[in-house]
């Protein structure tokens, strides 16, 4: 047994302890009929740990120190949007009527969870400028599969046989494997200098093959699509759809919509940018929002809403004989469902507007204070992330992911690395907008005094971490090991 780690909830058992949970209110303790019957009771004893509630609490808490995550600090994990998860959504989630609902229930007995998803879609189809949204899938990557699934169904429909999807080289990995998994084949396109979409490249491989143009917006160097509109009118032009990555949306909250740009389809990660813990920390949701002529193709069943005589009544509603079926058994993982919902209706439209803009002036906040010390080939002003570069650093022999170590030491946790793939030694930071600027500045500090260690002790940077519970793995036995496994 390691002793760093602790001990297993197993080291501590005692046998015959346990922790009381007394029997709900109006029952008897003496009353054993709310208990297992004991035909369903296993006849072979499990070797269960036995230990009272306060060691139980106490071995967790300990637990989760030994990690790092959100409520301990910093988490800038580009692309991700760690952002701090409000409790008041947790305390929604956690509602007695929403945790013990079965999704069986008949919809005259869930009238409040089936109101909820449908007014949770319709304030995401208001944020994003969309037609119509489901919330079915049940992370980002299937959500990409759901809307180009749907766009397979419609131009099948229109009977048109289109096989490929355009794709930018800075997308995010799910993006061609979602769309070979939907049975397109992908064509990537090089960015330009800027890191953006060239109209031009775009124009040389748009053809009536594209199905689709795979875009995300701000992108994942963290800038704005300038030649939205050129794009989206010359991919129309040609009868193909474009598709907005929303995965990451913090950047465009109140102050612009996919929608208005033009983007047929896309999905929203849920897990990131309305909040909620994911990367290890729960699961996720996606939305997926289209326009009008590709309502019929959504994932089933709908959520309809009807009044009559002033009684508001919500059911499900089987898919249109179009769509391309069910993505999921039931409806998506229904607490982040509730989460994202108390996010959004705790914020109102003006708190939503603050986000995007809280988190495009932390980003900026952050690069600026880091700039002289890191290269970032990409200048000017981002959105709500940006990607530096660890070459000048990789010169003295620290790689970015060895800068991602020792910013471990510092108690904070480390920008998601050697993505985007256009970026040589990726350092992506996405500070989001619940830091403070104090914590961003402690952040910044963090990075400047790497960069001094690494040209002054580059053997002490490539050793970290230094502080933490489990030291570096050897890398190159590791190597070794799996190589001769
Ligand atoms: C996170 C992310 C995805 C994938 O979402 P998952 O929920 O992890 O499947 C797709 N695109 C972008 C830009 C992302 O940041």
């Amino acid at each position: 047994m390691d002793l760093k780690l602790g001990k297993t909830i197993f080291d501590i058992s005692h046998e015959n302890t346990i922790g009381v949970m007394p029997p709900a209110p109006g029952v008897a303790a003496s009353d054993k009929s709310w208990q297992i019957p004991a035909e369903f009771l296993r006849e072979s004893a499990i070797d269960w740990p036995e230990v009272s509630e306060p060691e139980v609490v106490r071995h967790y808490i300990q637990l989760s120190t030994l990690n790092h995550h959100i409520d301990k600090d910093t988490y800038p994990l580009g692309s991700c949007t760690m952002k701090y998860n409000p409790k008041i959504n947790d305390r929604a989630a956690s509602l007695p009527g929403f945790v013990g609902l079965h999704p069986e229930t008949p919809d005259a007995d869930c009238q409040g969870a089936l109101q909820l998803m449908w007014e949770l879609a319709q304030d995401l189809a208001e944020i994003t400028g969309m037609d119509d949204v489901r919330l079915q899938p049940s992370a980002g990557a299937q959500g990409e599969m759901v809307g180009l699934l749907i766009a397979r169904a419609y131009h099948r429909q229109r009977g048109e046989n289109r096989r490929t999807v355009i794709i930018p080289d800075s997308s995010h990995g799910t993006n061609p494997a979602s769309v070979t998994l939907s049975g397109f084949e992908p064509v990537p396109i090089k960015s330009n200098a800027d890191g953006l979409v060239d109209p031009d490249v775009l124009a040389s491989v748009l053809n009536e093959t594209t199905a689709c143009i795979m875009l995300t917006n701000p992108n994942t160097l963290g800038l704005f699509e300038r030649e939205i509109k050129r794009i989206v009118d010359m991919a129309h032009a040609k009868g193909a759809l474009v598709y907005n990555d929303g995965a990451n949306t913090n950047a465009l909250l109140g102050l612009a919509r996919a929608g208005d740009m033009g983007f047929d389809v896309l999905h929203l990660n849920l897990h990131k940018t309305f909040s909620t813990p994911h990367g290890g920390g729960g699961p996720g949701a996606a939305a997926v929002g289209v326009k009008k002529h590709l309502i019929p193709f959504l994932p089933g069943p709908a959520i309809v809403r009807s009044e009559t005589n002033g009684i508001v009544q919500f059911k499900r509603q089987s898919p249109d004989p179009l769509s391309i079926g069910s993505v999921h058994t039931f409806f998506g993982n229904f607490g982040v469902l509730v989460r994202a919902y108390t996010y959004i209706r705790s914020l109102g439209a003006p708190g939503l507007k603050r986000v995007a803009e809280d988190s495009i002036l932390n980003a900026n906040y952050l690069r600026t204070l880091i700039k002289d010390a890191y290269d970032i080939p990409h200048a000017g002003p981002c959105m709500h992330e940006f990607v530096a570069s660890a070459s000048r650093q990789k010169k003295n022999g620290v790689r970015g992911g060895q800068i991602a170590k020792r910013l471990l030491d510092f108690g904070v946790h480390p920008p998601t690395v050697y993505f985007p793939l256009i970026v040589p030694e990726a350092l992506m930071i996405e500070p989001t907008e619940t830091e403070s600027k104090e914590r961003i500045d402690a952040y910044a500090a963090a990075l400047l005094a790497i960069a001094k260690e690494v040209e002054t002790n580059p053997d002490f940077v490539n050793a970290a971490p230094h502080t933490t519970r489990v030291r570096k793995i050897d890398e190159a036995r590791a190597a070794r090991d799996l190589d001769v496994g």
